[in-house]
């Protein structure tokens, strides 16, 4: 799975690690390099405290080595941009409850891949051996709950929906109240976000969780953030993170971009870790993040 993390990765971010490496290369890193450096990260959606911050050190440990070499360059790169991402964040997803079924709320934006990454993630916990079921409480479009069951009968697992227009809590009752009555390992909940109208979001989402609250704890609740979107997607999040406490965020369609900074950003700024990635929009195309594995992919 992280080898093909990785080359998924490689293949979305080369045009950022090899602009990268070909600056650090230089014989000479005079400052003209290092704000081409400083822009290439800009660029990569690192965002512009922390690009300053890596820059700074990577600047002072490169003066005080007193070395060119390039390849002790890059891997002094290596070092101080994992330090950004952070490998010792625990990006494991709490989907272990005892006694009754573990409930994950998948919020964010409509389009940025929420429904189908509940789809893959269902069938991540169903190769797990786990019994899972979904609950479409996006009622606001007919075709939101009919994608969410589709995407349950494809993973083979059983979906609540009801009419369009019912009350999103209700649905999302029902699914939990489904869950412990049929004794399963997992309820995920897909909500609708409708961000236009911050104020019915608030109350909305903020219900859904309470209503939800009454049968059981709510024990994820993933944020799920589009990788190309940048900082208007840092913008919602903020936004999605007054309403719910959000316990990880999914970043989708990282496939198709080079600004796989944007990972440092939202860390930094929602205090919450990416705990997976969407690598394209096939069912399989979901894989945990890991600290390592992305920065080599993006230095690649
Ligand atoms: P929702 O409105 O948030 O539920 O979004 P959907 O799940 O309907 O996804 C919107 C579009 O994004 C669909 O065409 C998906 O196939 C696509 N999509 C979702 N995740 C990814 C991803 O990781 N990579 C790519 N390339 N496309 C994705």
């Amino acid at each position: 799975r992280l080898a093909r993390l990785r080359a998924r990765l490689v293949k979305s971010n080369n045009v950022f690690g090899r602009s990268l490496l070909a600056l650090l290369s230089s014989d000479q890193i005079d400052e003209d390099v290092w704000d081409e450096i400083e822009e290439t990260l800009l660029m990569a959606d690192l965002g512009t405290e922390p690009t300053m911050e890596l820059v700074d050190r990577l600047r002072e440990r490169v003066k005080v080595e007193g070395s060119r070499d390039p390849d002790r360059v890059r891997a002094l790169l290596r070092e101080e941009l994992t330090t950004l991402v952070d490998p010792s964040l625990d990006r494991s997803l709490n989907v272990r409850a005892a006694g009754r079924p573990a409930v994950v709320l998948v919020v964010g934006v409509n389009g940025v891949g929420k429904t189908t990454t509940v789809g893959k993630l269902a069938r991540v916990l169903v190769a797990e051996d786990k019994d899972v079921l979904l609950g479409a409480a996006d009622t606001f479009r007919a075709a939101a709950a009919e994608q969410l069951t589709t995407w349950g009968s494809r993973v083979g697992v059983p979906t609540v929906s009801r009419d369009e227009g019912t009350d999103p809590a209700s649905v999302a009752y029902d699914a939990v109240a489904a869950g412990i009555e049929g004794e399963v390992d997992v309820v995920m909940v897909d909500t609708a976000g409708r961000l236009q109208n911050k104020a019915n979001l608030m109350d909305e989402l903020g219900k859904v969780k309470r209503v939800i609250e009454k049968q059981s704890e709510v024990d994820e609740v993933l944020l799920v953030l589009d990788a190309t979107t940048g900082q208007n997607g840092l913008n919602q999040a903020k936004v999605f993170s007054e309403v719910v406490d959000v316990s990880g965020i999914v970043l989708t369609k990282l496939d198709g971009t080079a600004r796989g900074g944007i990972v440092v950003a939202i860390q930094r700024q929602l205090g919450v870790p990416v705990k997976l990635v969407g690598l394209g929009e096939g069912p399989d195309d979901l894989a945990p993040f890991d600290a390592e594995t992305f920065v080599d992919a993006l230095l690649e």
